[in-house]
């Protein structure tokens, strides 16, 4: 079947169909970024470090030229005209490819290139200040950095304020003011259920599994087996292992997952498998009649993220999903002997405050990126100097959650984000697993028997009620569209603090 027989079915007005025709190249050149993308994390050798980043900054300017082409921009606006005579996946190829259009020609070269340039020597910077815990080598980048972003900021446009035009990049209609919103909605219950959880004591701070170790090759065939159990399909995915975890999808039928091996504390390695299956399920149940057009992948970083979240925690963490998963790591992990399955609950669900956002658990996650909110809107802003940064981040730090990092490596200069110059991106975490929570609560009042499903080893149902609510449209709807569609109202925190009172509050034994 040639390339164009695929989506025929889906876009058949004349517009809608030649620019797929005229853009297909686009998607090629992003395929090949994917792929170098991944070679690049995981078994690229050293050497090819730097001509790999000229290959790829020549590509992306190429994609930038074709997308930018005026015969092309002027093929766009002429579909936009003819919208209401489109179906809905044609009316989400000219909405996408709009606001790729708006996005692209609003920032000036100059701009582009400069970006490029200086977060590319920044990661290089961060990663040496990181382990050296020197902030100032790393603090004329980050003022660059942010600079950039205030004057992508300009150029983008926003209606309220600056940090709206970056929220925006990563999911589409954000604002300060709804992520301000967002966690007014839920910091109450989670300090609440945070102090209470502590009191009780049943979630512990520590447990001796933490210190056990393990054989990567033995911990590599559990994570397969974790993975066939909820159902990865390994003819249509890969994986492999990477300094940090990460899911790439060269489209539907190629989707790759990583995680890494420490060696010791076994859940950490899991539970990335399992939190990147969630992000791959995602792009593997798109509509095949989208593939390898502009509409084939996740539509936004925070429903991605509740889609790896739902999985992680809503499947993974729940007392169900251990008492499914128990015989399975039993087989594999002697060191399990004499522990139960409500230990193993116990450790898999361990909460303890801590200063590193990577480590946190369901309870103190929020915590961390709702400093990292503060910090950025204040920084964009312009009320807060990055010479204020460490100390701001410190203070805020022990202010809410009581620990004080001990240097900057496990306080400013912990996340990799700042220095690739995503600003902005932090808040989708928070949306991810606001939305995850609510994905329970409609499963159960459309279908029903979630935990039974889990707990009978069942997952077929509920990859299906994910295919069918969010999966299959790909990027068609706007974020909040999408979940208005999908989950039969918008995005309602209120399904996310029924949660966390219940998980942390009623404990259910496994
Ligand atoms: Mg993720």
């Amino acid at each position: 079947m040639a390339v164009g027989d695929v989506s025929r079915g889906v876009f058949v007005h004349p517009l809608a169909s030649e620019i797929v025709e005229r853009i297909r190249p686009i998607w090629g050149i992003e395929h090949a970024l994917s792929l170098m993308g991944w070679d690049g994390r995981t078994y690229m050798p050293r050497g090819g470090v730097e001509e790999r980043a000229i290959a790829r900054a020549e590509l992306l300017v190429l994609r930038r030229r074709l997308l930018l082409n005026p015969e092309t921009v002027k093929l766009v606006e002429n579909a936009e005209e003819a919208v209401d005579d489109m179906n809905e996946f044609e009316r989400g190829l000219v909405r996408v490819l709009k606001r790729n259009i708006r996005i692209e020609s609003s920032l000036p070269d100059e701009l582009v290139y400069e970006r490029a340039k200086v977060t590319e020597e920044a990661v290089a910077v961060w990663e040496n200040a990181k382990s050296s815990g020197n902030f100032a080598a790393f603090k004329p980048y980050l003022e660059r950095i942010v600079e950039l972003a205030r004057k992508m900021a300009e150029h983008l446009g926003y209606e309220e304020h600056p940090y709206d035009a970056l929220l925006d990049l990563f999911e589409e209609g954000l604002t300060t003011k709804k992520v301000e919103a967002l966690f007014n909605s839920i910091m109450p219950t989670l300090k609440l259920t945070l102090e209470k959880v502590r009191a009780s004591g049943y979630y512990p701070e520590r447990h001796p599994l933490e210190d056990v170790e393990y054989q990567v090759p033995v911990m590599d065939k559990v994570n397969r087996e974790v993975l066939s159990l909820i159902g990865f399909p390994w003819e249509r995915g890969r994986l492999d292992v990477s300094a940090h975890p990460f899911t790439i999808s060269l489209g539907i039928g190629d989707v790759r997952i990583t995680t890494r091996y420490e060696g010791v504390d076994f859940r950490h390695t899991l539970y990335a498998v399992i939190h990147e299956f969630g992000h791959a399920l995602y792009e593997l149940q798109i509509d095949e009649a989208l593939k390898a057009t502009p509409l084939a992948s996740g539509v936004s970083l925070g429903v991605h993220e509740s889609q790896s979240r739902f999985w992680e925690n809503i499947v993974g963490r729940s007392p169900a999903f251990v008492e499914a998963v128990s015989p399975l790591l039993r087989k594999h992990l002697g060191f399990l002997e004499g522990y139960s399955d409500e230990e193993l609950y116990r450790y898999f669900n361990i909460v303890r405050p801590g200063p590193i956002r990577v480590e946190a658990d369901e309870l103190t996650y929020n915590f961390h990126i709702y400093l990292r909110f503060k910090i950025e809107k204040e920084l964009i802003e312009g009320s807060l100097k990055v010479d204020e940064v460490p100390e701001a981040w410190n203070s805020l730090m022990e202010e809410l959650l009581g620990v004080r990092p001990k240097n900057y490596k496990e306080g400013v200069l912990q996340d990799i984000h700042w220095s690739s110059g995503a600003i902005g991106y932090f808040p989708t975490y928070t949306i991810g697993t606001v939305l995850a929570a609510q994905i329970l609560y409609r499963y159960e009042s459309v279908k029903g028997g979630f935990y039974d499903s889990v707990r009978s080893r069942d997952f077929a149902p509920i990859r299906e009620y994910l295919r069918e609510s969010i999966h299959r449209w790909g990027s068609t709807f706007k974020p909040e569209e999408l979940i208005e569609k999908g989950l039969g109202e918008p995005m309602n925190p209120e399904y996310y603090n029924r949660y966390i009172m219940r998980k942390f509050l009623e404990v259910k034994l496994p």
